[in-house]
């Protein structure tokens, strides 16, 4: 089957492989969308490690950061680099040894939060959680996934999308 968009390459569903990539691509760097995938990356990343789910929904997430000045002004300076990965929107956790809660939360431009990253996920989990989870859990160890909100299918799976995106 011929990709519907750009009707050259052979596609598998409705459009090749390049066409998705790059329509993918133009969501991510929408405003929202860029804010959608962020909250994507950061749930697959909990999931991933079996930390704690955040304590907000993506619609929270979305309310939060659309109309954040830091967020804006980090987004508006990405779209005039063309979208470079050095100055790509990322979600900072603000006291790295707290997981992700929305009062602990920020955007930062990524090579900031990259420079971070490697040490402090190690500090994860280094605060009594009675300090942050509102339910007064015991810990990190048997966070169940169902905890976490299913509500993430708006930008199509694809995981060639790099984080920085
Ligand atoms: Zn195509």
């Amino acid at each position: 089957m011929k990709c519907r968009k750009c009707g050259k390459r052979k596609a598998k569903g409705v459009d090749c492989k390049f066409c998705h990539r790059e329509r993918a691509a133009k969501a991510v760097h929408h405003l929202e969308g860029c804010l959608r995938h962020r909250f994507r990356l950061l749930m697959n990343r909990t999931r991933g490690r079996h930390w704690p789910p955040p304590d907000f929904t993506l619609d929270q997430f979305l309310a939060r950061f659309l109309r954040d000045p830091d967020y804006l002004r980090i987004h508006a300076r990405w779209t005039a680099s063309g979208f470079k990965k050095s100055e790509s929107p990322s979600v900072d956790r603000i006291d790295p040894r707290v997981p992700y809660l929305l009062e602990n939360i920020r955007i930062v431009p990524w090579p900031d939060n990259h420079a971070k990253g490697a040490t402090t996920d190690r500090e994860l989990g280094t605060v009594d959680p009675a300090q942050w989870c509102p339910d007064n859990c015991s810990g990190y160890a048997g966070v169940s996934p169902a905890g976490v909100p299913d509500n993430l299918d708006v930008i199509p799976e694809n995981e060639e999308i790099p984080d920085w995106l």
